[in-house]
């Protein structure tokens, strides 16, 4: 039988207590650190309420973690890759047992509605089964043989690394970068996302629990301007895996430079959903409506941006205007809820201000079920009708309920309104033409494209984004290109000729 609203509010309260008695502190060489004193109030998106104090991490207590992390490398990274393996499995089944509470801090914490947050420790806990069997083959290397060497390939952890994530979906996305690094050999220093910090508490407890040795998992909190900041420049970390704005990867990217940080971005994005006139088109409404609704709209890989064929245009959209009308905009542990509240004051400024600008731009801005007597953070998903791809609103991405839909005439104009933007993370193309289909699944210039389908995940395919959305891909072997170093080893097979200088005999 399913969860009621009740049981989950009931579930939610005793799993938030300990956060609000007890002063979260950071989680450092195996022991909890609450650090300088310094603290920041977490509150919840649901309705302001205080979800706890939260250690402020500073230059001192990144230090202390990176040093932690720097003292548990070798020998993390010397464990025989099936001890990992099954420490890794241990963890998600601590995932496993704990998913109820997860998913009610996690909802908690972000504002994402529970129909979706119930998946998230599952997704966590399926991210570190396939990096635990991963594990053991994590160091293989390639042999490339030629008539005089045989060359072949190892790699080794390149560790300690840094991983910084968002607060949209903070658990599942957190576990993605952290079980390829372990599984690698890598330790790591975690900085969540000061909006949404408790699931990162209770993963690194979960680790800890798991057996996965102190140091080798390491949890600082604090601001990104302050703790991630220091955790990017300390010469210490080698590399650093980081999920948020493009503004933030350039930051980084900046804040790296002097110690030559290796870095792995996922950024922002503003996905073209492309939608032709062939298509079947009731699927293509299911999918518009979930890629940009669920999640709150504060997705990276959200179809933000509609783009459909005029001669269908009118009928796809008054189809698109009842949905907008019918969505459930509510509590987030409600399981009838669709959309919950919105992370954070300011980022509920910054939805609105969106709103706000596209009716200036000229579009005709359509609402959802009015939200704002649920509380500050409930913002009424939106329809952006009649926009221009030179609009504010069809560039920049929202990461929020709303849709910008713009009309294309022919197949050229769509590819060139769907690459007209500076980011290029996903693209989703709804096509019944199978030439058509292969011509611009080639031409869009994004890291992932849906042809029929919605963002549907297969952890051994490439995830990431080209242009501003990022750099490098996760998933599969891919993760460990980028936490591991590959050295090539040549051994000559004898008697190739070498080059004979100071000899006078010119050869
Ligand atoms: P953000 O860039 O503001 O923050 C992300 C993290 O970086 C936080 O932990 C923050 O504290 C830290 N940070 C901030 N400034 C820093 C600095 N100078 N040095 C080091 N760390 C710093 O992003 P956000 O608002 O938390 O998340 C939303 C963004 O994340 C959106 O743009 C979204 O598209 C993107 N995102 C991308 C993916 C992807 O896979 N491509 C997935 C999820 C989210």
């Amino acid at each position: 039988m399913s969860t009621t609203y009740a049981e989950h509010l009931a579930r939610a309260e005793q799993a938030l207590r300990r956060f609000r008695d007890v002063p979260v502190t950071h989680l450092i060489g195996g022991m909890a650190v609450p650090g300088s004193g310094a603290t920041f109030r977490n509150v919840s998106p649901v309705d302001g309420s205080p979800l706890g104090e939260i250690s402020a991490a500073g230059a001192a207590e990144v230090d202390l973690a990176a040093r932690a992390a720097g003292d548990a490398q070798a020998a993390w990274a010397r464990l025989p890759g099936a001890t990992r393996r099954r420490l890794l499995h241990r963890v998600a089944d601590l995932i496993e047992a704990r998913a109820d509470e997860i998913a009610v801090v996690e909802s908690m914490d972000t504002g994402q509605p529970m129909r979706f947050m119930s998946k998230a420790a599952s997704r966590g806990a399926e991210n570190f089964r396939f990096y635990a069997d991963r594990a053991p083959g994590a160091c293989d290397g390639q042999s490339l043989p030629t008539d005089q060497h045989l060359n072949y390939t190892l790699r080794t952890p390149i560790g300690p690394v840094a991983v910084i994530t968002p607060w949209n979906t903070p658990f599942m996305l957190s576990t993605w970068k952290i079980a390829p690094a372990l599984a690698a050999g890598c330790t790591v220093v975690h900085k969540p996302a000061e909006w949404s910090p408790l699931t990162a508490t209770l993963l690194a407890e979960i680790m800890l629990e798991a057996g996965i040795p102190p140091g080798v998992a390491n949890l600082v909190h604090g601001i990104g301007e302050v703790a991630g900041k220091a955790l990017t420049e300390h010469p210490d970390i080698q590399a650093v895996a980081f999920v948020g704005e493009s503004s933030t990867g350039s930051a980084i990217m900046a804040q790296g430079a002097p110690t030559l940080k290796r870095v792995h971005f996922e950024l922002g994005g503003k996905n073209p959903v492309l939608v032709f006139a062939d298509a079947d088109l009731d699927r293509a409404l299911d999918a518009v409506v979930f890629m940009i609704y669920s999640l709150n709209g504060e997705r990276c890989t959200s179809s933000s941006r509609l783009l459909v064929a005029r001669s269908i245009h009118d009928a796809f959209v008054e189809r698109l205007t009842e949905r907008l009308a019918a969505l459930r905009v509510g509590h987030p542990l409600d399981p009838a809820t669709e959309i919950g509240p919105l992370i954070h004051p300011r980022h509920v400024q910054k939805v609105q201000g969106y709103l706000s600008l596209a009716a200036e731009e000229g579009a005709d801005v359509r609402r959802g079920a009015a939200a704002d007597s649920l509380g500050p953070n409930y913002v009424a998903p939106a329809l952006l009708v009649g926009a221009r791809t030179t609009m504010r609103v069809a560039q920049e991405e929202i990461f929020g309920p709303v849709l910008t839909v713009i009309p294309f005439d022919d197949d050229d104009e769509a590819l060139a309104m769907a690459n007209g933007t500076r980011y290029g993370l996903a693209a989703y193309v709804w096509t019944n033409d199978v030439a058509r289909a292969h011509r611009v699944a080639m031409s869009l210039e994004a890291g992932m494209v849906w042809v029929n389908s919605e963002n549907v995940r297969h952890l051994p395919t490439p995830f990431g984004g080209m242009k501003a959305s990022g750099i490098g891909r996760d998933g599969g072997d891919y993760s460990f290109d980028f936490y591991m170093e590959t050295r090539n080893v040549a051994i000559a097979l004898g008697g190739h000729r070498i080059p004979r200088l100071g000899t006078g005999d010119g050869t």
